[in-house]
């Protein structure tokens, strides 16, 4: 396997400097506050970023979703939007968007990625089977439990340790999936879930030399497999970085090729396609196409917009264009190896390889005196808010909630804070502005204290959660 990813970007790209490959139009001033306003905005909040207002916030790195900006042709396509109730052309040029890039062949627009999830969860999961997986995503093992499936986490060991180089911690053991099948039973399979590039193991991406085995696998058993699609422009790029075999073709080739070896997909079109708001599902086989867009009138609205307007449909249709280009990949993913590396230079434990759309500071380690129960990334997260105004989240304790039988914390792994770039937003000053913020808390990491959580919400806990610091 290449050792590529773990050169710098200086030696990866030469000895010229290299940039976006845009320029900024328009600005949105945004504000800076003093220590102890940040202070008082975060004892309101309850310690959780989420429930920070956004104009608190200096730099916001909560999340890559909808907080792209758009490019001026997505601007201009908004005055194009065709607010037709039913058969709105931006819904075929959409549906031509998504056949060209990703292939598939019947599409079902939703309103962002969890609907699609909701849609392909319901017609493709019975009550009491299982669904494989390469480590599990919020919104999407929610809605596969509450279709009565049961995920199950079959992703390589090497995604749950934080310091293993691995060039593919996505990938799936094939061998725990096998086992799996074997154990329960192919019928009681709903699908293989598959997602590039893995969020909660850090932006980590699957091979294609692992999907394709996946495949083979699966076709073996008569096992369908989904993709969640949503940051596979991310996954594409660093096969062209570091497969043999990919490094002379075009993230757009890869794509397609990727996708090629699955049965259908969902995307939240909040991230790597460009947009603001919007998501889809696509699908190669008929019975659940037709199944979904049955459902999609009752959940999301009709076949030809589901949820969206129009005008999103026309701003999509563009942003999945743009975010296909190699030089647009490859300036996102480098910011974000960027900030990685100056992280990475001065000490701080962060997820490795830095993966493609964050960085994911490793709490546990940095705040190694708080034990897990008293919500170590949480804490993290919080306290750099209060440094700088930065906003980033916990993917941890709080985020992997309880287990629905025991009652009890899940205890991942990984207990760490992401700091997510928004796509063509922030400057390189930025970054620097980031990197030693995280720095200073750093420095100061023997005299933090954890938390104790006084509100906890029954779903999806770590959106709505409030916490005080331990006495
Ligand atoms: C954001 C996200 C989703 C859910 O999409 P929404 O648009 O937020 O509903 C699903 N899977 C992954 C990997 C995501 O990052």
């Amino acid at each position: 396997m290449s050792e590529k990813h773990v050169v710098t970007m200086g030696q990866q790209f030469g000895r010229r400097s290299w940039a976006e490959p845009w320029k900024i139009k328009m600005v949105e001033p945004i504000k800076t506050m003093s220590p102890e306003e940040r202070q008082r905005a975060i004892e309101e909040a309850g310690y959780n970023t989420f429930l920070l207002r956004s104009e608190d916030v200096y730099i916001d790195l909560l999340t890559d979703s909808g907080t792209s900006a758009m490019s001026d042709r997505q601007w201009a396509a908004l005055m194009l939007g065709d607010e037709a109730y039913a058969g709105s052309r931006n819904f075929y040029d959409l549906e031509e968007a998504i056949r060209t890039y990703y292939g598939y062949k019947y599409i079902v627009p939703t309103h962002q990625g969890r609907g699609a999830e909701h849609l392909i969860s319901q017609v493709a999961i019975e009550p009491g089977q299982y669904v494989p997986g390469n480590m599990y995503f919020t919104t999407t093992k929610l809605h596969q439990e509450l279709a009565g499936g049961k995920f199950v986490d079959v992703i390589i060991d090497e995604a749950h340790d934080p310091a293993s180089l691995h060039p593919f911690k996505g990938n799936i053991d094939l061998a725990k999936l096998e086992d799996l099948i074997q154990r329960v039973g192919p019928e009681k399979i709903a699908y293989v879930s598959v997602a590039g590039t893995v969020n909660m193991a850090g932006g980590q991406p699957i091979s294609m030399e692992n999907i394709k085995a996946v495949r083979a696998l699966t076709d073996k058993y008569g096992i369908r497999v989904y993709l969640d699609a949503t940051r596979m422009m991310e996954n594409a790029y660093f096969i062209q970085e570091r497969e043999p075999g990919y490094e002379d073709k075009s993230v757009a080739e890869i794509l397609k090729e990727f996708c090629s070896y699955t049965d259908g997909a969902w995307m939240s079109a909040k991230k790597d396609n460009l947009v603001n708001i919007g998501g889809w599902l696509a699908l190669n086989h008929e019975d659940h196409f037709e199944a979904a867009r049955n459902l999609v009138v009752v959940y999301e609205g009709l076949h030809t917009y589901g949820g969206m307007a129009g005008r999103d449909m026309a701003a999509l249709a563009i942003g999945i264009q743009e975010a296909v280009q190699d030089d647009y990949v490859r300036a996102r993913v480098g910011q974000v190896r960027y900030l990685g590396e100056l992280l990475t230079d001065w000490g701080i434990p962060i997820v490795q390889p830095i993966g493609g759309h964050a960085i994911f500071l490793d709490a546990r380690k940095i705040y190694e005196h708080i034990p897990q129960d008293q919500f170590p990334a949480q804490a993290l997260a919080a306290h750099i808010y209060a440094d700088s105004g930065v906003r980033g989240m916990e993917r941890g304790v709080v985020s992997a909630g309880r287990n629905p039988e025991t009652g009890e914390h899940n205890y991942p792994k990984l207990e760490l804070v992401r700091l997510t770039i928004p796509r063509r937003v922030y400057t390189q000053a930025h970054m620097d502005v980031v990197a030693e913020s995280v720095k200073a808390v750093f420095d100061r990491r023997h005299e933090a204290k954890g938390l104790r959580m006084v509100y906890e919400p029954k779903y999806l806990r770590f959106f709505q959660a409030r916490f005080e610091p331990v006495a």
